[in-house]
């Protein structure tokens, strides 16, 4: 393998949003022991540390060449001494103590196993785990401390942990279409999230719906999830008005408090397999779906689904946010305040020294308003 150049190594920017990440990339063994590093600090509560592991990952999945040396790492940004020390000990000996030693951990295993269950963050895994919870079963003798969102996730654990395949996302879009159809002609469906970015599999699906006609979507998400309610469709659903305020993520949930907000709802869908399939086999999802048979599991699966709907205005916007990754849109948002002196959220795109909002029709615009070269979803896997 031809090294690159140093001046090469040298152009690696600081920022996700400046570098090329396609999904598979060459550093993989490296990339696992840091975020498994940043997924210990995000459960101790330590956001800060977290976020430096899961930058230093980040930088290593954007090389176009696998590190072989720790002399390599000077010409790289973000790796800090920690991430230095992790990097080196699995170039030397194959695999590093202290991650070992945490995947290993009591509680890292314990705290990775009810961050599982949907509705489940940081905080209450952390509290369980001091109350000497450990299993499932533990959880359920405890059932009534579980909120609404936890109950569905604990009763659909093992399908929502299952990956979602891209088939049966084109599914689900189908579903979408068909409700949104009934209550808004000409409005669209569109995937997002892991699978915009070309990710065969994923924990969810994540739609944006929007229409042409600015000011048409107004109410449309409620009519949506009642018809698909009605229709046995959902297994759970909770409806916000305000996106970026559900995050926890610091920069992520940069807002502006006068603008508008993106309706969106959590949900938990229930997919029916074709007459015939078996869920788990190999066959994949086709369409002909029904109505489902509650009395019979196997025909159906649960399937976590966000919905978002966006004016059309702000579509290109919501878009860019919701395609994601997390660390590409935390360093788009960081770029555009740093380095630009604009905020950028799934709305708008603010010029705080101008004191003007920048519009857009799509996302070449937005980047082009940032003055950063396009970068397509199939790149954004930072
Ligand atoms: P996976 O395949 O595991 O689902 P993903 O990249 O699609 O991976 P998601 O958690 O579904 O991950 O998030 C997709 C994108 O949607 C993220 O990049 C994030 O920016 C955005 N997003 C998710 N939740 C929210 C939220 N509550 N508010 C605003 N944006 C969000
Ligand atoms: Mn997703
Ligand atoms: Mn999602």
């Amino acid at each position: 393998v031809q090294a690159e150049s140093l001046e090469d190594r040298c152009q690696v920017s600081p920022y996700a949003c400046q570098r090329r990440t396609p999904l598979a990339h060459k550093n993989q063994v490296l990339t696992e022991a840091l975020e498994t590093m940043a997924e210990e600090a995000r459960f101790c509560g330590s956001e800060g540390r977290s976020l430096a592991f899961s930058r230093a990952a980040s930088v290593l999945k954007s090389l176009p060449w696998t590190v072989r040396g720790v002399k390599e790492l000077h010409f790289l940004p973000c790796i800090g001494e920690h991430s230095r020390k992790i990097i080196q000990e699995v170039l030397e000996d194959g695999t590093s103590t202290e991650v070992e030693n945490v995947r290993q951990s009591e509680r890292y295993q314990t705290m990775k196993h009810f961050m599982k269950i949907f509705g489940v963050g940081v905080k209450t895994a952390s509290q369980w785990y001091q109350e000497g919870l450990r299993t499932i079963n533990d959880l359920q003798a405890h059932h009534a401390k579980l909120g609404k969102a936890q109950q569905a996730g604990l009763l659909h654990y093992r399908d929502l942990n299952s990956p979602v395949k891209r088939s049966e996302a084109e599914a689900i879009v189908q579903v979408v279409q068909k409700a949104v159809d009934q209550f808004l002609p000409g409005a669209s469906v569109t995937l997002t999230g892991g699978f915009r970015r070309g990710k065969p599999s994923g924990h969810d699906v994540d739609l944006l719906i929007t229409h042409p006609v600015e000011g048409q979507e107004v109410g449309l998400l409620s009519k949506v999830i009642s018809w698909l309610d009605s229709q046995d469709f959902l297994l759970y659903h909770s409806t916000h008005r305000n996106a970026s305020q559900a995050l926890e993520d610091q920069e992520l949930s940069v807002s502006m408090t006068a603008m508008d907000r993106l309706d969106h709802c959590f949900s938990i869908f229930c997919l029916n397999y074709p007459h015939g399939s078996i869920k788990g086999g190999s066959r994949a999802w086709e369409p002909g779906y029904e109505l489902k048979d509650p009395g019979d599991a196997t025909l159906w699966k649960a399937v976590r689904v966000d919905l978002v709907v966006a004016p059309y205005s702000q579509f290109p916007f919501a878009l860019l946010g919701w395609t994601g990754s997390r660390n590409f849109e935390r360093d788009l948002r960081r770029f555009s305040k740093h380095e630009k002196k604009m905020v950028l959220n799934s709305h708008t795109l603010y010029h705080t020294e101008k004191k003007i909002f920048l519009s857009a029709a799509s996302e070449e615009e937005i980047f082009q308003h940032l003055g950063l070269e396009f970068m397509p979803p199939e790149e954004r896997n930072a």
